[in-house]
């Protein structure tokens, strides 16, 4: 089997309702309108592959490549070579430096054609862990500790046996609301924290104690990931186990120097999207699994449904609740269930238009 055409197409992206994130992070409503990409994949048996990605330039950034970068890169490659594609994606990005979102979607849309030519889901055959995980609910920001408490009540009425907080950016605000939060539902759910990278070491040592005396089952991202140092600091003064390396450039190489310097204590963020696709993501998954850690998967959708199936040191889906009045992500189910998806390869999330690009393909060809 040998690559024959390899496409981008714009797509139009799903309304999302207007949320906002912590201090300084623009809002839902502020990002000026994302652009959709579908990054297709043919080859001469009509095998094909599809990537969609929603990011700000998505489509012009992603149709450059594939006329200057990609068409010469893969044309007349075996598709089935995942591992040597994802070896070269590293060799490109020496010089072309991609952006993160950008660099697994070649790897994506291969994973989706070997799926679809097996004619199994994705997560089977990455090996097959379990058919259903919990979700956990991923909150917005909202205005006030009272409004926190209330989306809490409605999540775990929803379903939801876990929450997140994405909350105000503030160290000692944030502290009070957690404490506020465990004191609300008790001691028997699982409550963890994502800063977004809002703080500074003193801030995030400071909101640490606040997570450990709340026990929190997770403390994710206080700080931007450059440096490890700074998380090596932080994971010497604070008992709250660390999620680390959502980010971080270098992907899988970088996640390994969170591990080395102990400020993983918890584990790895892992995904498609920021840890280069999904042979990254497993990779990341193995690696941690090699030191007895989580690796938990960044972010909802299609693709990281997959990988919470596949993944066995895995914990959660991230289910993101965007609205203060609160309903369950039409995938998980009212006993706070994800179920595996069962059509062949990957599968682009729902409400992307498909066929028309489809269509566009065909009116081209
Ligand atoms: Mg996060």
């Amino acid at each position: 089997m040998k690559i024959t055409h390899i496409e981008a197409h714009p797509v139009r992206v799903p309304d999302v309702p207007p949320f906002r994130w912590r201090e300084g992070l623009p809002g839902s409503a502020e990002y000026g309108g994302a652009d959709g990409v579908i990054l297709r994949i043919g080859t001469d048996t009509g095998a094909e592959g599809a990537a969609y990605l929603s990011r700000l330039g998505a489509f012009p950034l992603v149709a450059a490549l594939v006329e200057k970068v990609y068409k010469p890169e893969y044309l007349g490659k075996d598709p089935l070579l995942r591992e040597w594609h994802y070896h070269r994606m590293w060799e490109l990005d020496r010089l072309h430096e991609f952006p993160l979102p950008v660099f697994g979607l070649i790897d994506v849309a291969l994973w989706d054609l070997a799926g679809r030519v097996a004619g199994v889901p994705t997560w089977k055959l990455l090996g097959g862990m379990r058919e259903t995980i919990p979700a956990y609910a991923s909150t917005v920001t909202f205005d006030s500790t009272a409004q926190f408490l209330d989306v809490a009540t409605q999540c775990i009425e929803a379903g939801y046996p876990a929450l997140k907080l994405h909350a105000w950016g503030d160290a000692k605000r944030d502290a009070a609301l957690c404490l506020a939060l465990r004191a609300h539902l008790g001691d028997d759910i699982d409550l963890m924290y994502d800063g977004s990278a809002g703080f500074d070491l003193p801030d995030a040592i400071y909101l640490g104690h606040a997570l450990s005396e709340a026990n929190f089952r997770w403390y994710e991202e206080p700080m931007r990931e450059f440096s490890v140092s700074a998380y090596r600091e932080l994971a010497r003064s604070v008992q709250v186990p660390l999620l680390s390396a959502e980010t971080s450039d270098g992907a899988y190489m970088n996640s390994a120097d969170f591990i080395m310097a102990g400020a993983a204590t918890f584990g790895l963020r892992t995904s498609a999207g920021l840890r280069g696709g999904i042979t990254g993501a497993m990779r990341i998954a193995h690696l941690a699994d090699s030191f007895r850690i989580r690796a938990e998967v960044h972010g909802g959708g299609i693709i990281s449904e997959h990988l919470c199936m596949a993944i066995s040191n895995t914990t959660y889906y991230e289910s993101l609740i965007t609205s203060s009045s609160v309903t369950r992500e039409s995938i998980v189910g009212a006993d706070g269930l994800v179920r595996a998806p069962t059509e062949p390869g990957i599968a682009l999330p729902p409400g992307i238009d498909y066929p028309t690009a489809v269509r566009h393909l065909a009116r081209a060809a």
